[in-house]
């Protein structure tokens, strides 16, 4: 059913070579259907011609986040409109979304990728699988639904929320395999609870968790209180959605589905590829996306790659789990947030002064599951009566839920108690740094 099973275990000379003539191909093809590629190739002076072994990757250009939006919507594309059937789109709530179009052999890939996804974390035709990755413009849902139904097991599209039912159908429909976020995870655990449900004593086995930073601490708070297997899985919308990589049975590192994304580590600040092993930015290409194709996307992730074979047999690279971002990005309940956007809401409400600090828990990272902002009010408003403080903290509240798509925690704090500082502002900290 899998299409290409020896791909996983494949040595990796032969890998390598695979990787190679898919890249000479897809390299030429961005070049002559791209103008942006073409332009970018100009600029560094390389052709295709350039590229004959896979150490003449680092001569190609870089693609960013900036990239996607300045060519929105379709400036990347490598094909004509009509050929494309799908387009996802990133969870980020303001701005240009990033655009993602989909062939119909693009959603066929995305398929096997996300079927061989599911089997090596341990899923199985008979496994029940509950989907509560969101459906709609975010890859998750229809991403995971694919995947499962091409592996032939049963998908249940519950997709985010009505947690409640959730438990239900659950229990009622006996599922064994849950995919969702991580702190989805949590709420599903603290909704049980309130219904009085063991989450233990139910079908549930496995569950796929990924599209936000999770700790390992937070792995085993899920798994013991589902009685589960918690896998982790990683992809993103500019190369995919989910499906670049997850941890197989073993847990050791997240397989990079290698046959179709080659990936490398650089240093953000130079730009440089580092070795496998040590910590940086993670840099993909891929390797068999038509609609559109992506060379070295600097994906802002920090993570450390491990090339060797892995205990089940696989011979994929595997990724640590990501560690940070070399942007100041955040994730909050799979939605990403930057700290400029939280700044644009404030700045259009008055009484607010343009100090603020997002605080962070970076010990359980994201385990609350709420984004939380400390603004300093104005002397006039500060001074003024509660209610006023009060009505200021509700419009914020509704500022930032309607801007950002998600609630904020608000902390109004005195004027002038933010600390300044020279040079840079260091608006994103940490808990214990306060
Ligand atoms: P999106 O394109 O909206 O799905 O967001 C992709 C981003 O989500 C990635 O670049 C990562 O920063 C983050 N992400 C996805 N999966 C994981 C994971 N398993 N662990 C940590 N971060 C993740
Ligand atoms: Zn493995």
């Amino acid at each position: 059913m899998i299409r290409d099973p020896e791909h996983e275990k494949m040595p990796r000379r032969e890998l390598e070579q695979l990787q190679l003539e898919r890249l000479k191909v897809k390299v030429r093809e961005v070049y002559e259907k791209v103008p942006y590629y073409r332009q970018a190739f100009k600029e560094k002076g390389v052709t295709p011609d350039h590229v004959q072994t896979l150490a003449d990757l680092v001569k190609l250009p870089f693609t960013s986040k900036l990239d996607f939006r300045d060519n929105y919507p379709f400036g990347l594309m490598a094909v004509p409109h009509e050929q494309v059937v799908r387009i996802h789109s990133s969870s980020g709530t303001t701005g240009k979304p990033i655009i993602a179009p989909y062939t119909q052999g693009d959603i066929d890939t995305w398929a096997e990728i996300m079927a061989r996804t599911l089997a090596a974390g341990g899923t199985t035709k008979y496994d029940v699988m509950q989907n509560a990755y969101g459906y709609g413009l975010f890859t998750g849902g229809l991403g995971f639904h694919y995947g499962a139904e091409r592996l032939g097991c049963t998908v249940i599209p519950t997709s985010g929320g009505n947690t409640k039912r959730q438990i239900l159908l659950l229990q009622d429909l006996e599922t064994t395999v849950i995919t969702c976020t991580p702190s989805y995870a949590l709420i599903l655990c603290e909704t049980a609870l309130d219904m009085g449900v063991d989450l233990r004593e139910t079908k549930l086995r496995l569950g796929f968790m990924g599209a936000e930073p999770w700790s390992e601490q937070m792995r085993k708070d899920v798994e013991e209180r589902m009685g589960i297997s918690a896998i982790n899985i990683y992809g993103l919308t500019e190369i995919i959605g989910p499906g670049v990589s997850v941890e197989c049975t073993h847990k050791c590192g997240m397989h990079i589905a290698e046959d179709h994304f080659l990936v490398e580590i650089i240093n953000p600040k130079s730009g440089e590829q580092i070795p496998y092993g040590e910590e940086g930015e993670l840099v993909i290409t891929t390797l068999t996306k038509e609609a559109q194709p992506v060379l070295r996307f600097r994906t802002r992730d920090i993570v450390s790659l491990n090339p060797e074979p892995c205990e089940c047999g696989r011979t994929l690279a595997r990724m640590s789990r990501v560690t940070g971002r070399s942007d100041d990005m955040l994730i909050v309940r799979g939605v990403n947030v930057f700290p400029s956007q939280i700044e644009s809401v404030l700045l259009d409400v008055e009484g607010v002064e343009p100090h603020y600090l997002i605080v962070v828990d970076r010990q359980h990272q994201f385990k609350s599951d709420e984004l939380e902002v400390w603004i300093e009010v104005s002397e006039a408003v500060f001074s003024d009566e509660i209610q006023k403080m009060e009505d200021l903290e509700k419009r914020l509240r509704a500022e930032m839920d309607s801007v950002l798509g998600i609630s904020a925690r608000i902390k109004l704090v005195e004027p002038r108690t933010i600390a300044r500082t020279e040079g840079k502002a260091k608006r994103v900290v940490d808990r214990s740094e306060l």
